[in-house]
């Protein structure tokens, strides 16, 4: 299937690792020209040899910005003033118990998962709806319907992209832009195995036994049952930025293999 991507030009922020480069990729492998966003230019600079050696036609350049802060977007969008695709990719996760997370780490996550996104829309929207096309997504998370206990603070901002997302793409109205959510569930990126290494570690456990565990009793609504790969949700994504899924809009797209139990 063409997804008709060509010469698109499209920014994924956090893209140096994990999902980010995942979606990057898919996106260049479709002919998207593509800006990868990591905070450091070496890492940057690592991300853009990777995928060029993967996928030697691509188009792709890199912008080194901390999108945690104002300063850092407006950074950003100096360099790439204009896109028709947006994936606000970035976020962050840590497990801390509720009682010992102070003021300065909630705010902090709701800077980095949600002010990021809603400082880069605030910018390329407008733009968009001038040309009558464009692709926002927000990469939420099941957490953002299933709040989880050991990481409330991040539930929190995976909900409120979900509210950004439909609240944008209400502004939308009669246009050709579009404004979507995805939420992927436990996928295998380097922070996420690293997460479960620890835990292995302390446990006793072989990696795979502490996968299998994550799915028998930290996610047992799973139907899926193993970690999903990178490249499982950068396909969604690819197909949500593309010209195919026009009446896909507002809405919150699940790519988490089944955990949360619900009908819609
Ligand atoms: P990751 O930690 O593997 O990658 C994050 C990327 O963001 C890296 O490229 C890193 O350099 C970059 N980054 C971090 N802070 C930055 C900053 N301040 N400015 C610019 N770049 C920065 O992340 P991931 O696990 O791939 O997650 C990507 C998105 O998917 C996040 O929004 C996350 O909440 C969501 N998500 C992940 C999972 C999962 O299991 N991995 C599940 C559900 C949702």
């Amino acid at each position: 299937m063409d997804l008709q991507l060509n010469a698109k030009r499209a920014l994924v922020t956090g893209s140096t690792a994990g999902i980010g480069f995942a979606i990057a990729s898919a996106l260049a492998a479709e002919g998207a020209h593509v800006i990868l966003n990591g905070r450091t230019q070496p890492r940057v600079d690592d991300a853009l040899a990777r995928l060029r050696a993967a996928c030697p036609q691509a188009a792709v350049r890199g912008i080194a910005a901390d999108l945690s802060t104002a300063t850092g977007v407006a950074q950003l969008l100096a360099a790439c003033p204009e896109v028709d695709v947006l994936v606000n990719n970035l976020g962050i996760f840590a497990s801390v118990p509720f009682e010992a997370i102070d003021d300065s780490e909630w705010f902090r996550f709701f800077e980095v998962n949600v002010m990021s996104g809603v400082r880069l829309a605030r910018h390329y929207l407008p733009q968009m709806k001038t040309r009558d096309w464009g692709r926002i997504i927000f990469i939420s998370s099941e957490s953002g319907v299933c709040p989880p206990a050991e990481m409330v603070h991040y539930g929190m901002t995976k909900s409120a992209q979900l509210s950004v997302s439909r609240g944008l793409a209400e502004t939308c109205a009669g246009t050709r832009v579009t404004v979507n959510a995805l939420l992927p569930g436990p996928t295998r990126t380097e922070g996420v195995a690293e997460y479960l290494d620890d835990l292995a570690k302390q446990k006793n456990l072989s990696f795979t036994e502490m996968e299998q565990q994550l799915f028998s009793s930290a996610r047992p609504t799973s139907i899926l049952k193993r970690l999903i790969e990178p490249a499982e949700i950068a396909s969604t994504v690819a197909y949500l930025c593309s010209p195919l899924s026009a009446a896909t809009n507002g809405a919150a797209i699940h790519a988490e293999g089944g955990v949360v139990r619900s009908l819609i």
